[in-house]
């Protein structure tokens, strides 16, 4: 079965509608599909391409919080995305985003961008606002030459622009997940660079506090990860999930659902669906 729990649409830093992403899952044969925009569900409001009967698309969110002053992610899948639990967490961090875009766009005034803020809402749209914005107008406005330099120079962690802003805390959004009917994933665990020590915390005190699973597979990734990843989802007992990642049409290691089945010692997180 061609799976994917994790992707992304103009709700926030993806570039396609949701019924544009949906009709290329379609093409690509994907049978099961989560649209897990950041702090948003909004892109389901828009689902009218609803849907061949070969695809089953599962409401799906990617929350951002901080662990130990990391940025992590968690997914919420298979939630009620009407929920009143998942309507608070999204409206609170909402306004987390609008703040730290004001905050962001003052550091990059100081640092010689012209009054950014207009542009990026206009980049945005309607979707949530984000770095990847950002970004864009970074580009646009010959300050970097590309998207990865935007965020070397200037928006990751620690960088000129960076803004340590206070998310809804971790043990608050695997509660309100679960509320909603939802499983709690860690997302792409190895995307935080933590020592092999501070990932297995992370993991026991994402788990402690009712997370259920981690992302064994985010996009194409080397097979030893997958297999070391596969070993600590097996080792905490926990359920293992699979994602593109996608945000846009030809990102060669991000496509819908291009990547190998979970490994056979997984169990999967649907199993529970
Ligand atoms: P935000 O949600 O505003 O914190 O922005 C995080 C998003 O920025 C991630 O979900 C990625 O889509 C994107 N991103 C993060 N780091 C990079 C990078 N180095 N290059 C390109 N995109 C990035
Ligand atoms: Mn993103
Ligand atoms: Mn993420
Ligand atoms: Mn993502």
């Amino acid at each position: 079965m061609h799976i994917d729990l994790h992707t992304h649409t103009t709700a926030s830093d993806g570039q396609l509608s949701i019924n544009a992403l949906i009709h290329r899952a379609q093409t690509l044969g994907i049978e099961l599909l989560s649209i897990t925009d950041h702090d948003t569900t909004a892109a389901y409001n828009d689902l009218t391409a609803l849907t061949a009967k070969r695809l089953t698309v599962i409401p799906g969110i990617e929350f951002s919080t901080r662990w130990r002053k990391i940025d992590i992610h968690i997914l919420g899948l298979n939630i009620d995305p009407d929920s009143d639990a998942i309507k608070t967490c999204t409206g609170l961090q909402r306004k987390v985003r609008s703040d730290r875009a004001m905050q962001i766009a003052t550091k990059l005034e100081k640092l010689g961008v012209t009054n950014p803020l207009p542009r990026v809402k206009q980049i945005a749209g309607n979707g949530n606002i984000g770095r990847p914005h950002f970004a864009q107008h970074l580009v646009e406005t010959g300050f970097v030459k590309d998207i990865n330099q935007a965020f070397d120079k200037y928006l990751s962690a620690g960088k000129p622009a960076y803004f340590r802003q206070h998310w809804t805390p971790v043990p608050q959004l695997i509660e309100s997940i679960k509320a909603a009917g939802g499983t709690a994933v860690l997302a792409h665990p190895a995307k935080y660079k933590l020592t092999r020590t501070k990932l297995n915390e992370l993991v026991d005190e994402f788990k402690e506090a009712g997370g259920e699973g981690i992302e064994v597979i985010s996009g194409m990734q080397v097979p030893n990860l997958t297999r070391d990843l596969a070993r600590l989802c097996e080792t905490k007992k926990m359920l293992a999930s699979c994602g593109s990642d996608f945000h846009q049409p030809g990102q060669s290691w991000a496509e819908l659902g291009r990547y190998p089945p979970l490994p056979k010692s997984c169990r999967p997180v649907w199993d529970c669906w």
